[in-house]
């Protein structure tokens, strides 16, 4: 020890600095600005590729670029004015990468109570700074995720307190601070109860998933009291030992999505001058009944409904005019179905009637009514004042029939004959 305080001859010194199993150098301090490399051993060698006898004796400002010569005399300073052991940390850069170091200097007293002399050993703590970078990048990530997200997340433990959770989730669930602050996930489940369109089935779903590790949920539709519409997604939280740490829970709100697929279903559907149901859906419609009335035995009939000479109608009062007529049609005739009946535009001033469990005679009082409803229609246009017939063919379904079509062609041709018959008439 007495020597590596004040030996003089480096190759002395660095001999005894090999003893320590770690890359060590002695630094003389010369003045509070001035500090030189007495030695450098072995190890130090290899980590920073100096050579001993290359660099011992040198001042620091020679052997490191500037900005590193300062940083580490601001060390050798501060240790000089302790007078005590002083610990720093350093970056190096190897071919290998970046390295991280902890640095320890002990400082070496004369008699008078000077630094003279810093011995410094160096250890490696690249794996744990690594550690805490990619910790730190993780928790970056993480929070980005989080905040960015447009759905509502919250991360409950196995012990159903709730860990974290984005703003999102504070916006779309109203839950009071405290019960936020006080983490306790059983209050905030109890707290969103009056939330909820079906409080009782959310609430035994949850606490049921609580409870299933392996349990995922993939969009599972979440109704609100106040007409929002949320959708759940959820799954459970694994530690690396297979245990149950919690669940996840995310929460997106799809009530505007849910409005204009209603929307777009409802439009095609819809015939769009009328409001009647189109052909489309007509022929879905007519699909299920025909199915479900051979399946049960029920009933099943058909109008086909034709606007008696719906051209000079058009050709005299305008094609506006015929279009007003369609509408006023429309408007009158659908009070007088059923909520189970199809009435669809099928096509210009052609309509079709779709009556699940109705037979023959009951599907013909109907037409009747309608067509009688269709002769009291009084129209107007800029020629005048006008009415419309219409003709209407009926038919039921038949035991021999194979396919709806066959049911709905013989309605059809009942129009034809109603038609052929002399129009503002049902037939049969
Ligand atoms: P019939 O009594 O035999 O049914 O005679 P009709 O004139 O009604 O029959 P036709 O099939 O010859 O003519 C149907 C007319 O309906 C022709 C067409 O201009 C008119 N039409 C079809 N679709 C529309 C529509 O959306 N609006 C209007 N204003 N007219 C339409
Ligand atoms: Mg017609
Ligand atoms: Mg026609």
């Amino acid at each position: 020890m007495e020597e590596l305080s004040t030996s003089r001859d480096p190759g002395k010194l660095r001999g005894i600095l090999d003893y320590l199993g770690m890359p060590a150098f002695v630094i003389d301090v010369i003045s509070p600005h001035e500090f030189r490399l007495a030695a450098i051993n072995a190890r130090h060698e290899q980590i920073t590729g100096m050579c001993h006898e290359q660099v011992a004796g040198r001042d620091i400002d020679e052997l490191l670029d500037r900005f590193t010569a300062a940083t580490v005399k601001a060390s050798y300073r501060r240790c000089v004015q302790a007078k005590a052991a002083t610990d720093y940390q350093e970056t190096l850069d190897l071919p290998a990468g970046r390295t991280y170091w902890q640095t320890t200097l002990v400082p070496f007293l004369d008699k008078a109570g000077t630094v003279t002399r810093l011995l410094g050993t160096a250890h490696e703590i690249s794996s744990q700074v690594h550690l805490e970078l990619e910790a730190r990048y993780q928790a970056t990530v993480m929070s980005a995720y989080l905040e960015e997200s447009p759905d509502g997340i919250l991360v409950v433990d196995a012990r159903h307190r709730m860990k974290t959770w984005n703003r999102r989730f504070l916006d779309m669930w109203k839950i009071p601070d405290e019960i936020m602050e006080s983490r306790d996930g059983d209050a905030a489940l109890q707290a969103v109860r009056e939330q909820l369109a079906e409080p009782k089935a959310f609430v035994r779903r949850v606490s049921e998933l609580y409870t299933a590790l392996d349990e995922e949920e993939q969009g599972v539709r979440v109704p609100m009291k106040d007409g929002r519409v949320l959708q759940r997604f959820s799954r459970g939280l694994e530690g690396p030992d297979g245990d149950y740490w919690g669940r996840i829970w995310f929460y997106r709100d799809i009530t505007e999505q849910e409005l204009l697929t209603g929307e777009l279903i409802r439009m095609s559907r819809t015939d769009p001058l009328t409001g009647a149901a189109n052909r489309r859906a007509f022929m879905v419609a007519l699909d299920e009944e025909y199915a479900r009335a051979r399946r049960y035995g029920h009933e099943l009939a058909v109008l086909m409904l034709d606007v008696d000479h719906f051209k000079r109608i058009n050709d005299h009062h305008g094609h506006a005019a015929g279009d007003q007529a369609l509408k006023n049609l429309v408007r009158l005739v659908a009070p007088e179905m059923r909520a189970t009946d199809c009435f669809a535009r099928m096509g210009g001033e052609e309509f079709a009637v779709l009556l699940p469990e109705t037979g023959l005679d009951a599907a013909r009082n109907l037409a009747e009514r309608l067509r009688d409803a269709a002769a009291g229609l009084s129209l107007t246009s800029e020629k005048g004042e006008f009415g419309i017939t219409v003709s209407i063919g009926v038919a039921q379904l038949q035991a021999q029939d194979t396919e709806p079509e066959e049911l709905l062609n013989r309605a059809d041709r009942c129009l034809y004959t109603a038609k052929s018959e002399g129009r503002n008439r049902v037939f049969p």
